[in-house]
């Protein structure tokens, strides 16, 4: 898609640091890593958002997220590996081609925010209605 920096990277108009690549996906490192490895993982198809994704693309990421992980664990001994996906303006998504963030992590670094919420317990009553409201607009 023209003036998609993503699919830019994907017809290499742009250069990006690569780690991995297959039929459907492509992964390469952030520019502006949260942490050393902080890895992306595309499809090769312009989707916007997990709404607009073919099954096939995304199950692609989710394979090649497993075989990335690995790799990150014996290349760089993470403690964890958070994985970050962001759909839309209102979730901060910044560049509109859906990508999944592989974000390796090590003892003492900065928490995440998005990673290190409080536990706070909910109203119950509320979290059964909100439940009910999603699991029937899945039968829509
Ligand atoms: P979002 O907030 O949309 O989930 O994150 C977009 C990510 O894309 C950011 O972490 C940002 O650093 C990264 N990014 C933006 N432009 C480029 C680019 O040209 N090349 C690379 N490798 N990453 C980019
Ligand atoms: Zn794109």
């Amino acid at each position: 898609m023209e003036d998609c920096i993503f699919c830019k990277i994907i017809n290499g108009e742009i250069p990006c640091f690569k780690v991995y690549e297959d039929d459907r996906v492509l992964a390469f490192e952030d520019i502006n890593p949260i942490a050393p490895g902080h890895t992306l993982i595309i499809p090769k198809n312009h989707a916007e958002n997990l709404f607009e994704i073919p099954d096939e693309d995304l199950a692609a990421i989710h394979l090649a997220s497993k075989k990335i992980a690995r790799a990150m664990k014996k290349a760089l001994a993470p403690t964890g590996i958070a994985c970050l996906q962001l759909n839309g303006k209102g979730a901060n998504q910044v560049v509109m081609h859906y990508h999944f963030h592989l974000v390796p992590r090590h003892e003492g670094a900065p928490e995440l925010p998005i990673t290190a919420w409080e536990l706070k317990p909910g109203d119950m009553q509320q979290i059964e209605e909100t439940a009910k409201k999603i699991a029937a607009a899945l039968n829509d």
